[in-house]
This record gives C-alpha cells, sequence and structure tokens, in this order.
C-alpha cells in the first residue's frame, strides 16, 4: 500500500488539512486552549488564527441564542468522552454570521479522562438556508390550505374547523352560537350575462363587503364555497345575530352592484339564513349546519333577496 502517507510525514498532513474547506482544530482539555486551528478559519470568520487561544474566544464568538445551549452540550458531552456534533452560528469579524457544523472527537487519556478535543469545522450556510427555505414554504402552504385562493378569506376547510371548535365551546359552557348562510342571488345568471371573469370579480367585492359584517374579534367570516358565504358568530343570540345578517344585506345593497338579469331587482341580491342555537347534549352540529342551510333555502323560496330567520319557518 505505498499511497498511504507515512505518519511521520507532517508537511503533507498539514497542507491537505489547510487545503480542505473544512478547518480543523484542536484544544487541550485541561487547559482549554487551542493547540491547532486551521487558517482558512480566517478567510471564513476574519478573525485571525492566532486570535483563537481558548475555547473563550470560541465560546465568545458565538451568537448568543446558541451559546449556552452548544457550550453545555460540548462540556457534556466531552466529560463522557463521547463524539458529537453541534449546529451554531459563529460571528463573523465585520458584525454578521455564518452556520457552522462543528464535528468533534474526543481523545482521552488512560484514565478515562478527556485529554483533547479535535474537530472540524463545516459551513453550513447553504444548508441552513435551504431549511429555511422549507420552512417558509411551510409555513405558506399552511396559510394556503386555510384560505379560498379567489378572494382570500378563509376556506371551507378552516370553516369546518373552526366551527367544530365553536360549537365545542358552546356546549362546554352553554352559550349561544349562531350562524349566517349568505347565497348570492342568481349568480349564475350573472355568470351568463356578464362572464365568468367578470362574476371572479363580484366575488371578490361580494366577499371583501360581508366580510365587514361582523363586529367582534371572534366573529368568523369564510366563503363557504361557490358563491356561498358564512358566519360564525360565538356567544350571540337569534337577534344580534339577525343584526349582522341585517348589515351584509344592507353592505351589498350599498354597493349598488348591477344585475340586469336578476329576477329580483335589478342589483345583486343575497339570500341569507340566520340560526342560533345552545347546544345540547343531544344535538348534533352538522344537523344545526343543515337547519340553516335550509332557512337559507326558505328565503330563495319566499322570493329571494332577503333574511329568514330560525324562528320565522
Ligand atoms: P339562486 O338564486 O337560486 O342561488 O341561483 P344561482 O344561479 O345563484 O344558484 P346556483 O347554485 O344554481 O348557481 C351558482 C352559480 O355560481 C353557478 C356557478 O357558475 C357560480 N359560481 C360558483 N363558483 C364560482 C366562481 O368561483 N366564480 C364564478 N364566476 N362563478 C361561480
Ligand atoms: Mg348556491
Ligand atoms: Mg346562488
Amino acid at each position: 500500500m505505498d499511497h498511504v502517507l507515512p505518519p511521520q510525514d507532517n508537511d503533507t498532513y498539514k497542507t491537505l488539512l489547510e487545503s480542505t474547506k473544512a478547518i480543523p482544530w484542536k484544544l487541550d482539555w485541561a487547559s482549554k486552549r487551542f493547540t491547532y486551528i486551521g487558517p482558512q478559519i480566517e478567510s471564513l470568520l476574519g478573525w485571525t488564527q492566532d486570535s483563537w487561544q481558548s475555547a473563550g474566544d470560541w465560546a465568545a464568538r458565538m451568537h448568543e441564542e446558541d451559546r449556552d445551549r452548544v457550550f453545555n452540550f460540548c462540556i457534556s458531552q466531552s466529560l463522557q468522552g463521547l463524539d458529537h456534533e453541534a449546529d451554531y452560528r459563529a460571528l463573523t469579524a465585520d458584525g454578521g454570521f455564518v452556520w457552522i457544523r462543528d464535528v468533534v472527537h474526543v481523545i482521552r487519556a488512560a484514565n478515562g479522562e478527556p485529554e483533547a478535543l479535535i474537530g472540524f469545522m463545516f459551513d453550513i450556510s447553504e444548508r441552513k438556508q435551504t431549511e429555511q427555505q422549507l420552512l417558509d414554504l411551510q409555513k405558506q402552504l399552511e396559510v394556503l390550505s386555510y384560505q379560498d385562493s379567489l378572494t382570500g378569506v378563509a376556506n371551507r376547510r378552516m370553516f369546518d374547523s373552526v366551527l367544530e371548535k365553536e360549537w365545542l365551546e358552546a356546549s362546554r359552557h352553554q352559550q349561544p352560537l349562531a350562524l349566517i348562510m349568505i347565497d348570492i342571488d342568481y349568480f349564475k345568471q350573472f355568470n351568463d350575462a356578464y362572464g365568468h371573469l367578470k362574476g371572479d370579480e363580484i366575488l371578490k367585492k361580494v366577499s371583501s363587503l360581508l366580510s365587514h359584517a361582523g363586529v367582534r374579534a371572534n366573529d368568523f367570516f369564510a366563503r363557504f364555497g361557490g358563491e356561498e358565504f358564512a358566519w360564525i358568530l360565538p356567544e350571540t343570540d337569534l337577534v344580534s345575530a339577525g343584526k349582522i345578517a341585517e348589515r351584509c344585506r344592507h353592505l351589498i345593497f350599498k354597493a349598488q352592484i348591477p344585475h340586469a338579469h336578476s329576477a329580483v331587482s335589478q342589483l345583486l341580491t343575497i339570500s341569507v339564513g340566520v340560526g342560533s342555537i345552545i347546544p345540547s347534549a343531544t344535538d348534533q352540529m352538522n344537523d344545526f349546519l343543515a337547519d340553516v342551510d335550509r332557512l337559507m333555502y326558505h328565503a330563495k323560496h319566499q322570493g329571494r333577496n332577503r333574511i329568514v330567520l330560525q324562528e320565522e319557518v
């Protein structure tokens, strides 16, 4: 095996170590002083090679949010004689930081105590950046999966999970929970007359108008589907919910959106169903949802452009 380096060829080792991108170092355990650190450290972090004197310098040049965790971890692993790895942000001489992965081997004396630490520092900034991008993307996806892409308001999925949560709260505290279901009148005719793109634009507008009808922080608005919208109103009785429904109808009326092909008006109008319930042990959430949906259809059958409250049926 003539291509294996003879152990005494220190110059060759040194050249090899100092030409890699990873930065080699050695620390004497008893004194906690560096006995070696690769000159590449200067081009990576800006601090000169001979400014790395002790473990204290190393800890001081670490992001303060990482310092205690990494320092304590490395000490405790070393004391147990365990090789280890730590990721942290090393501070640069010009005030920035670089993500480092330090891979550490513990050399132990005959009595088992650590004698020295030998390690390599790797620049992992790019990997960390990719990790961060993935996290950001994940967050974005989470938001997107609960958001209606056309109108930007909460979607059906979000509606379902909020209704479930509020239903439980209302049952637990025996408080009324109100629900308002809203459907645009003759919207098929609107699309047919003005085109689907104009239809989309009006859906956005209607959504934005309706979303201003709520008054409390916990009032929740969603696009239920197609041209249907809904308000979930915690701790709200039928009378108060009826007022919010009136406000919905008024907001749409005030916007004066032309709809020449509606059979009930020259303007775009909505039909609304409103219910409120203090859920008992035997009440089912989906029955309540179906009841309020039915109220909205009563409004359609009674001539559209109106609100039907639970007790009026
Ligand atoms: P009604 O008064 O009985 O509610 O009549 P309608 O025409 O509004 O009701 P229907 O449920 O028959 O039709 C709803 C229409 O809404 C059909 C569909 O083309 C339209 N629609 C649903 N989602 C969208 C959308 O995202 N964009 C557009 N432009 N139209 C949509
Ligand atoms: Mg509909
Ligand atoms: Mg409709």
